[in-house]
Formats: structure tokens, sequence, C-alpha cells
């Protein structure tokens, strides 16, 4: 890319990050809650570290990457800027666990006790106490990962006993295939199973949402909205 088309692709990702930022303080606003309790993760998987920096500059500071492989090299590239939080989102393979506890400020899927277990050990074993969120099938039949409704709870156990983790929330990613209208009862799960489990005090966070549904899973309670299409374009 020359230096010219370099800064056009940096200003319109600064600008749909404007664009979703506004979004999210609309929906927020619309169903009475402060647009602050809403962090947003701009999802910058098979995106460049260039665009990621233009994010950056752009005031995003909260990344989510799925591969560990990817997230671990884009943090070595991107290492030096302050404030940059890096989110992991996908499936944690338990031989690489000490790198994620290296790299992530919070690890949003952890859906088995044998993940939960070894994060548990590494980020003891580096003297920090990680954030993590339970992933949850929370539709059964659709959607492919995640921890069932019924083993939420054991999970839960698992994770509060672990010195090394912090129990933080509740994760979920409906089936892709449905649309925005389709996902708000996954949403509405989702959040009544943290209520059944002790509420927000709790499990404060809840990770929920994307570029074609964020707004919905605001309506339902997110903490967290997990977004890449809608500010980096189409992978
Ligand atoms: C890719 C991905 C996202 C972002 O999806 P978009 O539709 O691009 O916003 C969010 N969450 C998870 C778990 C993902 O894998």
């Amino acid at each position: 890319m020359d230096e010219s088309a370099a800064t056009m692709a940096a200003t319109s990702i600064a600008e749909r990050l404007g664009e979703v930022r506004e979004r999210i303080a609309q929906a927020a606003a619309g169903s009475g809650r402060d647009p602050s309790a809403v962090c947003l993760i701009a999802v910058s998987k098979t995106k460049s570290t260039e665009q990621i920096r233009a994010a950056y500059d752009a005031g995003q500071r909260d990344f989510g990457e799925n591969y560990v492989q990817e997230l671990t090299s884009k943090a070595a590239e991107l290492g030096g800027l302050p404030g940059l939080r890096w989110h992991l989102i996908g499936h944690v393979q338990t031989n690489k666990a000490r790198r994620v506890v290296e790299v992530a400020h919070m690890v949003h899927s952890v859906d088995s006790e044998r993940v939960a277990i070894e994060l548990g050990k590494r980020a003891a074993a580096a003297g920090r106490r990680l954030p993590v969120l339970i992933e949850v099938n929370i539709g059964e039949e659709g959607s492919k990962t995640g921890a069932s409704r019924v083993a939420v709870r054991d999970l839960l156990q698992v994770v509060q006993a672990q010195p090394g983790l912090e129990a933080a929330g509740l994760m979920t990613v409906p089936p892709y295939e449905l649309d925005a209208r389709q996902t708000a009862p996954y949403f509405e799960r989702l959040a009544r199973l943290r209520d059944e489990l002790g509420g927000p005090q709790q499990l404060r966070e809840l990770s929920m949402g994307m570029s074609h549904d964020f707004e919905v899973a605001i309506a339902h309670g997110a903490t967290m909205v997990r977004v890449g299409t809608a500010i980096f374009g189409s992978r």
C-alpha cells in the first residue's frame, strides 16, 4: 500500500469506529444504560497490524483475536503501544496456555475444566490473576462451541477454585447464520443464566453481540460487544 492509500484506509477505520461507538451509545441510552458500561472489543482477526494501529490511533484500546498464534505474533509486533489490551475470544488449546497468560488481558472462551485448570496453573505460576469468561453454548443445537448450560455450574466452580483465575462473567456466540432478531433469545437466555448463577455481583461481564447484532445484545445487558467487520471491513 502506498502512503496515501494507507492514510485513506486509516481514515475509514477511524470513521467506522466512530459510527460503531455512536451506535453503542444509542443502544445503551435506548435501554436506559450508561454507554460507558459497554466495552467495545475490536475483533482484529485476519487484519494487519497497520489496521490495528489505525484503530488504536483513533482511541481503541481493546482488541480481540481468535487464534493464540495470531494473537502472540501481533502482540509482539505491537508490544510498545501503551494501554492496548488483548482479549482471546477463540478456542484455547491447553498446550498454548502459557503463551495466552503472557499476552492476554482476558480470555472469553473457557469452555472446559481442562482449559480452566491449565490456564489457572499457568496464571498462578506467572503470579497473575487472569480474568476469564465461561463460554456457554446457549442454543445447545446450532452453535458448536462452549460449555453446555448444565455443565456451566460445575465449570464455574472449577474456575473459582483456581487462585490464578478470576471468574469475570459469561460469553456466548449464537449460530452465525441467525439475524439480529433471531439472536435476541440467545442473549436473553445468557442474561437469565447469569442471574441464576448469582447475578452481576458474582459475574460482572456478559460478552455477547457481534457486528450484525451488537445493539440487540446491548438491549439485553451486554457489557462487552465483539465487533470485527463493522470496524475493519469484511474478512
Ligand atoms: C469473528 C468473531 C467476532 C466478530 O465478528 P464480526 O461479525 O466480524 O463482528 C466476534 N466474536 C467471535 C467469537 C468471533 O469469532
